[in-house]
Parts: structure tokens; C-alpha cells; sequence
């Protein structure tokens, strides 16, 4: 085979594969392979994003143990993954005219503060993805705090945080298409939802699981909601009161 250069990172390569980033030797680019990408990326049931997706919803914890113990290829990169899913939810509110955190049930008499809690609306809504990100590494630590003798690091936790997390929006995109999101009483049982979701499957990644298991990961579950939700709490009350300085 003749030696070329790699087109991704300008190693010399004598193979099909670079040696350096491992990518094929690539051709110009033609409407089939494109056709065979969007294939192979979106349709073909054995995609990784098909895969993932899949089995997130009816196996958790398998994706998490697999992805964590080296079965990378096969699955979706969880943060890609996650992005995808939330904004595709974040393209659903907006095309619903949906709110997904909303505050407007804070009860105010004053005009002011009225505009300074839309104000902070508005921000949350626009960082919804990196908020969502900031949750996961409170779950990872807590997971991370009560699993402290199991082998798994905050970082490798963290991805099945970020993985459990971004799945269950497509519960909430279900919730916003049947025009059923804003209701106290959904948004309830959807909490209640995302919680047994997340201890069934977090909790699979410290196997062998038992009940004990079962309860400190609902544990460090409610700690990430209780810091998260605090620190909302937290940023409405101190906008409220500077704003009425
Ligand atoms: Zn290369």
C-alpha cells in the first residue's frame, strides 16, 4: 500500500488506519456516503445512538457498567448524547411555547420583583444545558460520597449522572407534546418519576445491587436535588431582595 497523509492529523500512514488518531483514509465525500452516514447514524437499529437510547430506556444501568468498564464504541459519547436530547427538548418548549422552569407561581405583590424574577427566567431557561450538566456532577458527587468504597471516581460517575439525567427529558418532551408539562400535578409526578428512574438506574452500576444499595443512592439522589433546588432558591431570594433595595 502506498504511504499517504493522514487527512485528520498530518501523520505519515501505510495502512488503511492512521496509526496516530485512527482515522480511515478518507475520499471526497459523495452523496452516498452521505446517505450511508445519516444510515448508519440515525436508522440502522445497531447505531450507537439507536443502541443507546434503547437501552437506556428499558436496561440503565447495563449502559452505564459497559460504557464505564471500557465498551465505549458501542455506545453514544454521553455528553453528545445528552446535548442531543436537550435540545431537542429545549426545541419542543419553544416550538409549544412551553416554559420548562418556570417561576412564575412565586407569589409577588411587587412590580418590580415581578420583573426582575422574569428576568431570571429567562436566563435559567437559556442555560438549561449547562445547568443540567452542573446537576449531574451533584449527583456524581454525592453518588461518589455514599459509594465511597466502591471503585467507581466522581469523573466516571459523572457520565452516568449526565446519561440519566438527559434521558429522562425525553419523558419530559412526551409531557410537553401532550400539553400536560405545566400542571402542579404532572410536574410532581414527574419528579417523583425522575427519582425512581434515577435509583433504578444508578443504583445498577454498584452491583451486586440490594435494598441498602437501593436507599443510599435515593439518598445521594435527594441530597443533588435538595443542593440544586436550594441554590435556585438561594439565587430568586437574593434577586428579590436586591431588587427591592
Ligand atoms: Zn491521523
Amino acid at each position: 500500500m502506498q504511504s499517504f497523509t493522514c487527512q485528520n492529523c498530518g501523520a505519515t500512514v501505510e495502512a488503511k488506519f492512521c496509526g496516530q488518531c485512527g482515522q480511515k483514509k478518507q475520499e471526497r465525500i459523495t452523496l452516498g456516503q452521505v446517505g450511508d452516514d445519516v444510515y448508519s447514524g440515525l436508522i440502522d437499529f445497531e447505531s450507537p445512538f439507536l443502541k443507546t437510547l434503547y437501552f437506556l430506556t428499558v436496561n440503565p444501568s447495563k449502559v452505564y457498567v459497559e460504557y464505564l468498564d471500557g465498551a465505549r464504541k458501542r455506545y453514544f459519547s454521553p455528553v453528545r448524547y445528552s446535548i442531543w436530547i436537550m435540545t431537542l427538548m429545549i426545541a419542543i418548549a419553544a416550538m409549544t411555547d412551553t416554559v420548562i422552569v418556570d417561576l412564575s407561581q412565586l407569589e409577588s405583590n411587587a412590580p418590580e420583583l415581578e420583573t426582575q424574577l422574569a428576568r431570571f427566567q429567562a436566563i435559567i431557561n437559556s442555560l438549561l444545558i449547562p445547568l443540567y450538566f452542573a446537576s449531574a456532577c451533584l449527583t456524581a458527587g454525592f453518588l461518589r460520597f455514599v459509594f465511597r468504597n466502591e471503585k467507581y471516581t466522581f469523573a466516571e460517575l459523572f457520565y452516568p449522572a449526565l446519561l440519566n439525567i438527559s434521558h429522562f427529558c425525553l419523558v419530559y418532551c412526551i409531557a410537553i407534546l401532550l400539553g400536560v408539562f405545566q400542571n402542579a400535578w404532572s410536574q410532581l409526578l414527574l419528579t417523583v418519576l425522575s427519582v425512581v428512574y434515577m435509583c433504578w438506574g444508578l443504583t445498577g452500576i454498584f452491583r451486586p445491587v440490594s435494598g441498602k444499595k437501593y436507599l443510599k443512592s435515593f439518598i445521594a439522589i435527594v441530597l443533588g436535588l435538595a443542593v440544586y433546588m436550594l441554590a435556585f432558591a438561594f439565587l430568586s431570594f437574593s434577586i428579590g431582595y436586591f431588587s427591592l433595595l
